[in-house]
């Protein structure tokens, strides 16, 4: 079964990325079949069903390297007593007490929710952390069966952590490592740790083993906070990267999630280790934080991602904040233009290729066919050559129209095609109120 997506603009990313005026891209069974020009590809395809993409600019999916699917039913809920006023308190007072209230329909809901948001917002890859201490068990396969049927990939981990119990979340993430294997390309698996201040020496070079042997890397949040930094000083004598990396958690396999507090020395490690960091600029400015060294990074050459660290599912809203925050960190108007869509369009690719052992991020006849089509009739000339001011300033308000993945169609004329969102969102509303409640007597 072959579809021709035919009359958009066409742009293909990747190492050449050509923009294609009239384009049309043939999308054959999971993969690409061909990129050129309608006609051509109609001699090519003569059986072909035809969607028009006229007044609309195709672009390979989008890869979201960071997300907490387990925190929908957060939305919205208040909690009792003074706001929180710094990171470890709004752990402590809201998150570890959401992920302890998760039942197993709270866990399916929680994932079906943002994969519904993930396929309207073009988003066809997600790297995923779960926590759900008070239904650990099978957590994973709920989220990895909410996730085949959105049709979207996603690589998941539980996260182990010893604030509960020691090595909590262990036996959960090695059995989801034994049964996914190196993957089918839909779904991955990793090893998911919470934070260096949350585990002990032995919980997390257990783990790192495990993951060793499994071929798999670790996903751990690294310095979000400037408390995780000082808690590795203080009781390991070494800051946190030293410590992940002399416990056997690096690597090009894994992933070090915020790194806001790190030194000269620690992204040195970073690079040495070839391990990629994932930035979260929303979620960072919400907790106020500080702001990654991202330039730093990249200017040593480290492999930084893009992630939304559970805030949101719309990637390119996400690369307009990173772009808005670094050039008012950095007090500077010429950075960050390139190198906010460089973290979303090629570095997400590049690790997404990590997770999942396929050429994403490119429309290319071979690659697999993961597609987002946004409505966008470009205001001036559009060509490779100014692409990212039309990704700043337009396609980043743009609507997804429609959504490719394994060459399934997601969502069509705007409309979801995989899940019924209604019914999902009033089950979620009748089970969120009951989840605050078990939640208030923690
Ligand atoms: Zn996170």
């Amino acid at each position: 079964m072959t579809t021709l997506f035919e009359h958009g603009i066409v742009v293909t990313l990747g190492s050449e990325n050509k923009v294609l005026w009239d384009g049309a891209v043939a999308v054959d069974g999971e993969r690409i079949g061909g990129v050129g020009d309608p006609l051509s590809l109609r001699t090519k395809f003569p059986q072909a069903k035809i969607i028009d993409c006229s007044g609309k600019v195709v672009l390979p999916g989008f890869i979201c390297a960071h997300h907490h699917f387990y925190s929908t039913m957060a939305r919205g809920m208040s909690i009792p007593g003074q706001p929180a006023s710094n990171f470890v308190e709004i752990l402590e007072r809201l998150w570890w007490k959401v992920d302890r209230a998760l039942l197993d329909e709270d866990i399916t809901l929680s994932a079906q929710i943002p994969l519904i948001e993930c396929v309207r917002n073009g988003t066809t890859a997600v790297i995923d952390h779960h926590a759900s201490p008070g239904a650990r068990e099978g957590s994973l396969d709920l989220m990895e069966a909410a996730v085949r049927q959105a049709g979207i990939r996603a690589s998941l981990c539980y996260e182990v952590s010893d604030r509960n119990v020691v090595g909590g979340g262990i036996a959960e993430n090695e059995r989801f490592i034994r049964k996914t294997g190196k993957g089918d390309g839909q779904i991955a698996a990793m090893m998911g740790l919470h934070a260096s201040f949350t585990l002990s020496d032995q919980t997390l070079e257990k783990c790192a083993g495990i993951a060793r042997d499994a071929g798999v890397g670790c996903h751990i949040h690294v310095a979000e906070d400037a408390a995780d930094r000082e808690d590795s000083l203080k009781k390991h004598g070494t800051p946190t990267v030293m410590r992940l990396e002399k416990l056997g958690a690096s690597g090009s396999q894994s992933l070090f999630i915020h790194c806001v507090h790190v030194d000269d020395a620690e992204m040195d490690r970073i690079v040495a280790t070839d391990t990629a960091v994932v930035h979260n600029p929303e979620s960072n400015m919400n907790n106020a934080v500080g702001v990654t060294p991202l330039l730093a990074l990249l200017k040593k050459g480290a492999l930084v991602g893009l992630g939304t660290d559970g805030m949101a599912s719309d990637m390119l809203a996400q690369m307009r904040c990173a772009y808005l925050l670094h050039r008012l960190a950095n007090r500077d108007p010429r950075v960050a233009f390139v190198e906010a869509p460089q973290l979303l369009l090629q570095n997400n690719a590049a690790i997404a290729r990590r997770q999942f052992g396929l050429p994403l991020g490119e429309i290319a006849e071979g690659n697999p066919a993961d597609l987002a089509i946004l409505d966008y009739r470009p205001p001036t000339p559009l060509t490779s050559d100014n692409f990212l001011g039309h990704l700043i300033f337009g396609l980043v308000d743009a609507v997804v129209d429609t959504t490719v993945c394994r060459g399934r169609v997601l969502m069509k004329d705007k409309q979801i095609l995989v899940l019924d969102e209604e019914r999902i969102t009033a089950r979620s509303r009748e089970l969120a109120p009951k989840m605050w409640k078990r939640l208030q007597a923690l």
